[in-house]
């Protein structure tokens, strides 16, 4: 049996009939070239025992695995940059199956570039390798940075020459399967909507309540809406401490649980910048890093508009206004994570957000983002190693002196993980001039050696963390 037996398949989505999917296929490639396979993933759903030949026939021809339907375009609607497109919906992924890992989360297989589906429009389905990379090393550092995040299983080369205007073209493509815990979208209701099905949203409700929010009571769409509420003021947050900027913070990019996933033009703040743009064609700034609060609360709020349709408008209302209090006290939260060290009381905890957010203001381009967490982290007991070290001489003056009060307060959380190698060396970021760097290899000269290391190298900071 090419699974094991802690594959526990559960086709629920699949469930729900043809008017939420659309039965497709698979493109046709010309070749298949396994470019990357996550055993860790994929030992979580019992799929770590397929040989080569079977991890390609599953996941590069798109076979079923044992009691899966066969895949189904999901249907949806969203707002791109606020402006409502109906013309949305898997055009170039689907649903490949769904099971539950070994904690019992019920899963999705999920693809981008299998090819054409109905909802294609004029675009050819498929992904170009270089977008395919990137969504690997983008999953792979925000898994290590804490961030609730979809994860690559895998990524085929598939050996077709695609035309794009924003890559220096032909270029290569390929196939990523990611999982994550839901594909269902604020656009899954908002196309229910767009058509008045209140049977729909109705379905819906009780599909996402019962299966990713089971302590909600069955009927009770405000409580619903709450509980994804709560779920995207985590997720907000934690990109904020991150320092990622995910970019297309469409409602067709959002879903149910609180996820992030669908990583294209993403990037990883350089240093404290609150108006910094990751997508090129963003000329707003509307999804810059530090409105990203925002693009999630307005996303929310068109959700709750879909939930009109089956419950009243005073308790939805007070859902959404939970937003707010629920993202501060969540990044309080993912700050203390990422400084390793525990809370000590809303107010204490305030502080050292506060004075965290402006010394790195104050660093700025000299102190960059990511290293005040390295240099720092659990505290106190990292006092020695960050004043000798590289940005030592910035640990200084009234900012510095009023954030290692508030730090200093907190006890360290396992502060025997500073132990690890990777505190002694440079924080590992994942700016835009490696992320080119790792490309150009790859496209110059298909060395994939610098990509390999580096995912290496994130699974060690993983671990480092855990
Ligand atoms: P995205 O910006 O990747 O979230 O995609 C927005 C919409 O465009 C979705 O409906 C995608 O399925 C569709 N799409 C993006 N790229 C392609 C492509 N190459 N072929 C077909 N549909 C695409
Ligand atoms: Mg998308």
């Amino acid at each position: 049996m090419p699974v094991s037996a802690a594959y526990h398949p559960e086709p629920a989505f699949f469930d729900l009939g043809p008017e939420f999917g659309d039965a497709v296929r698979s493109a046709v490639f010309p070749e298949h070239r396994l470019r990357f396979r996550n055993d860790r993933a994929a030992a979580d759903v019992g799929l770590a025992d397929l040989n080569g030949d079977e991890w390609i026939a599953h996941f590069g021809r798109f076979e079923p695995l044992p009691c899966q339907p066969g895949p189904i375009a999901m249907r949806y609607h969203g707002h791109q940059f606020r402006t409502y497109n109906p013309d949305l919906g898997d055009g170039r992924g689907f649903l490949a199956a769904q099971m539950r890992d070994a904690s019992g989360r019920l899963l999705d297989l999920g693809t981008k570039g299998s090819g054409q589906t109905p909802w294609s429009r004029a675009g050819d389905g498929r992904l170009t390798l270089k977008g395919g990379v990137r969504e690997v090393l983008a999953a792979a550092l925000l898994e290590a940075r804490g961030v609730p995040t979809s994860r690559a299983l895998t990524l085929i080369e598939t050996g077709e020459a695609l035309e794009r205007g924003d890559e220096p073209s032909p270029t290569r493509s390929a196939v990523l399967v990611r999982l994550q815990h839901s594909h269902i979208r604020f656009g899954t209701f908002q196309r229910a909507a767009f058509f008045g099905r209140a049977d729909q949203i109705e379905t819906l409700v009780e599909h996402v309540r019962a299966l990713y929010h089971p302590t909600v009571a069955a009927g009770d769409a405000p409580g619903l809406l709450w509980a994804i509420v709560a779920a995207s003021a985590r997720l907000t947050a934690r990109w904020i401490a991150a320092g990622f900027v995910h970019g297309v913070l469409n409602t067709d990019n959002l879903n149910v649980t609180g996820e992030s996933f669908d990583y294209g033009p993403w990037r990883f703040l350089p240093f404290y910048d609150p108006g910094f743009t990751a997508a090129y064609f963003d000329h707003s700034g509307l999804y810059a890093f530090a409105r990203q609060p925002e693009a999630v609360f307005w996303n929310l709020t068109q959700l709750a508009g879909c939930l009109k349709l089956v419950a009243d408008a005073e308790p939805l209302t007070q859902a959404l206004n939970g937003f707010g209090p629920a993202y501060i006290a969540e990044l309080r939260a993912a700050f203390l994570d990422r400084l390793g060290v525990k809370s000590l009381g809303e107010a204490a905890d305030q502080r050292l957000l506060d004075t965290a957010l402006a010394l790195l203001r104050e660093g700025g381009e000299a102190l960059g983002w990511e290293p005040l967490f390295h240099d720092w982290f659990t505290g106190f007991s990292s006092s020695a190693r960050a004043l000798a070290g590289p940005r030592g001489k910035l640990y200084q003056g009234e900012a510095f002196d009023a954030f290692r009060f508030a730090l200093f307060e907190h006890e360290p959380d396992r502060p025997e993980r500073l132990e690890h190698p990777v505190f002694s060396g440079s924080p590992e970021d994942l700016l835009i001039d490696e992320v080119e760097a790792i490309w150009a290899g790859i496209d110059k000269d298909d060395d994939w050696s610098l990509f390999e290391a580096k995912l290496a190298r994130i699974e060690v900071l993983r671990q480092a963390h855990a």
